[in-house]
C-alpha cells in the first residue's frame, strides 16, 4: 500500500510497482471514475457527493475495496494498493478485510509542501480518464490524453489556497495512519524526491530488504 499526500507522485508510482511485480493496481481513484462513467449505484452516488465538493465516506470506499480485493486476479498475485486507507478506521477495516492474511508493507512516499504546490500548479489532467500530465511532460498530441484520447486540462481545485487546505486535511488525517503502520513495523518511508525513475527504485529497495528479512512477505 502506498500513501503520499497529493503531488508526491503516488499514482504514477503505484503505476510503476504494479509492472514491475506484475500485481494489479488497486487505486481507489480509477475505480471511482470506472463506477461514476457506467452509473453504477455507488457511482451515482459518489458523482453526487464529489459534485458537492464532499469527501466519499468510508462506507463507499471500503465496500468498493473489499469487492475488488475478492477478484481472482488480486488473491493469485497480490496488489497495489492506491488511495485506501485514508484514516486508522480504514487501515482497521482492511485488516479485516484481508485476514488471514496482512499488509506486507506501507510506503509513505515523503516530500515537503512546498514541492508539491510547485509540482501541482503544473499537473494536468485528463477530464476522462485521470491520467496525469504536467507542463514539462505534456501528451504527445496538443492536450489530447495518449491514453484514451480525452481533453486535458487544469483542474479547477489546483489552485493555491484549495491545494494548501487539502494538504492540512490530508496531514491530520494520516499522521495517524503513518503512526499505526509503524507501530505495527509495516512501515517504510521513501523520499519523493527527484525523478520518477530514482523514486521507484528507492521503493523497490525497500520492499526487497523486508523480502529478505521475511517479514510478511508470502
Ligand atoms: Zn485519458
Amino acid at each position: 500500500m502506498v500513501l503520499g499526500k497529493q503531488g508526491a507522485g503516488k499514482g504514477t508510482q503505484c503505476v510503476r510497482l504494479s509492472h514491475h511485480y506484475v500485481v494489479p493496481h488497486v487505486s481507489t481513484g480509477d475505480m471511482l471514475r470506472a463506477a461514476v462513467k457506467q452509473g453504477t449505484p455507488i457511482g451515482q452516488k459518489a458523482k453526487d457527493l464529489m459534485d458537492r465538493g464532499e469527501l466519499l465516506g468510508d462506507e463507499l470506499i471500503m465496500e468498493m475495496v473489499a469487492e475488488r480485493l475478492q477478484e481472482s486476479d488480486v488473491r493469485a498475485r497480490g496488489f497495489v494498493l492506491d488511495g485506501c486507507p485514508r484514516t486508522v478506521a480504514q487501515a482497521e477495516e482492511l485488516a479485516g478485510i484481508l485476514a488471514p492474511f496482512d499488509l506486507d508493507l506501507a510506503i509513505d512516499i515523503e516530500i515537503h509542501t512546498t514541492q508539491v504546490l510547485r509540482r501541482l500548479a503544473a499537473r494536468r489532467v485528463c477530464v476522462d480518464c485521470g491520467a496525469n500530465y504536467s507542463l514539462s511532460s505534456p501528451p504527445l498530441i496538443n492536450w489530447t490524453c495518449d491514453v484514451c484520447g480525452g481533453e486535458v486540462v487544469q483542474r479547477q481545485d489546483d489552485t493555491e489556497e484549495a491545494i494548501s487546505r487539502r494538504l492540512e486535511l490530508y496531514e491530520i488525517q494520516t499522521a495517524p495512519l503513518i503512526e499505526w503502520y509503524r507501530s505495527r513495523n509495516q512501515l517504510e518511508s521513501v523520499p519523493g524526491t527527484g525523478s520518477p525513475d530514482s523514486v521507484t527504485r528507492r521503493m523497490v529497495k525497500v520492499i526487497e530488504i523486508r523480502r529478505q528479512r521475511g517479514s510478511g512477505f508470502g
